[in-house]
């Protein structure tokens, strides 16, 4: 098994090498790792932010580790350039159409949520956002009236293929999870949506053992805040699961500890192919300086080892290690504590059993 490790630029370097440490200490015999070069880095060294070796090394491998990109030094380039391009190119050839964010408020950070404490506690939710479709990637365009005034379009639409697979990956995660699947659309209001109901639907023919309920978006982002301990997986597509998604991190807090995996169609040995990355940035306001929190990083390496190589024994004991360092009160700047990069990574090494 195969890992192509991109760890980009700014604090993505740090928090990738304290990942890497959790997997070396796994002590998986399979596994091989190669590194490549990734945005800002990359377009320093090799003139382009996602060099086509990048782009081969991530293919030819079963799983891709992400760090972060982005690079003030690179701001005036022209727009295919900048580091950030990187991630878009690799998510388009890649082919990787679902993104799975995990939310998750761990014991004893309640007060990091933007929620009341008994609220945020009893966040433990999976968003699963379909990313190749909807209005991002529909018709558009302007035009002037014939009076004058200028109008805007963007066409939402899915066909039912792309529908059909991307409930198949949140029904099996729900199947690995509480076994509670919720489809968000606005079903009274828009045919993509109706269309997204009624095959979301057929498919969960083939999935009994979930139960599947449906909810219009605008009530989602209220439930969201309002009792989020009722969700375990949401499935939504590209517009809702952008704006849910920020929303669900926000009612958790800390950005240091958001993982995040985006899943291609491609079967490996053991699973599916996909890259995984912490939510948050670059942070070059602290970068190189040992402070930042690696454990939204450890945390993707466990969500790696659970869709893509199918190590769920492995991913577990890695997330039950950044609980209990969490528990023993190891926080990072970004929770308020002192820890720096290294001394979070030891922590967790320390704790895994
Ligand atoms: P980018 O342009 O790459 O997104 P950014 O400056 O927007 O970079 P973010 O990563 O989005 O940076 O972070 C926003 C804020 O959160 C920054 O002040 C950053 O220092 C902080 N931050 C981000 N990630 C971490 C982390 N892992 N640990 C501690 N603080 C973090
Ligand atoms: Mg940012």
């Amino acid at each position: 098994m195969r890992i192509a490790v991109l760890a980009g630029d700014g604090i993505g370097p740090e928090v990738t090498a304290e990942a890497l440490r959790v997997l070396d200490a796994l002590a998986l015999p399979q596994v091989e790792l190669v590194h490549a070069d990734v945005g800002g880095v990359a377009y320093h060294r090799h003139g382009h932010p996602l060099p086509a070796a990048t782009l081969a090394a991530a293919r030819d491998s079963d799983a891709v580790l992400f760090g972060a990109v982005g690079d003030p030094t690179c701001d005036a380039l022209e727009r295919h350039l900048r580091p950030e391009q990187a991630i878009l190119g690799l998510r388009s050839e890649l082919g990787l159409f679902a993104n799975l964010r995990p939310a998750k408020v761990f014991a004893g950070l309640e007060h990091t949520s933007a929620l009341k404490p008994e609220i945020a506690g009893a966040i433990d939710l999976l968003i699963v956002r379909e990313l190749n479709g909807d209005v991002y990637f529909g018709e558009k365009g302007t035009r002037k009236l014939a009076d004058g005034r200028r109008q805007g379009w963007d066409m939402m639409s899915y066909a039912e293929d792309e529908v059909e697979r991307i409930a198949h990956v949140a029904f099996r995660a729900a199947q690995g999870r509480q076994g509670r699947l919720c489809s968000v659309d606005k079903a009274n209001v828009l045919e993509t949506s109706q269309l997204w109901r009624d095959v979301v639907i057929e498919v969960a023919a083939q999935y009994p053992d979930v139960a599947l309920s449906h909810m219009y978006v605008d009530n989602a982002a209220m439930q969201l805040v309002r009792q989020p301990g009722q969700f375990d997986v949401i499935v939504t597509g590209n517009l809702f699961g952008d704006i849910l998604s920020d929303q669900a991190s926000m009612c958790v807090g800390s950005i240091g500890l958001l993982a995040s995996a985006s899943l291609g169609a491609r079967t490996t040995a053991h699973g599916t192919f996909g890259l995984y990355e912490p939510i948050h940035g670059s942070a070059p306001d602290i970068a190189g300086k040992g402070l930042a929190n690696p454990m939204a990083t450890i945390l993707s390496l466990a969500m790696l080892l659970r869709h893509s190589l199918g190590l769920e024994d492995h991913a577990r004991r890695v997330e039950r290690a950044v609980a209990a360092a969490l528990a023993d009160c190891i926080l990072g700047g970004d929770l308020g504590g002192t820890h720096g990069t290294r001394a979070i990574g030891d922590a967790v090494l320390e704790r895994l059993s």
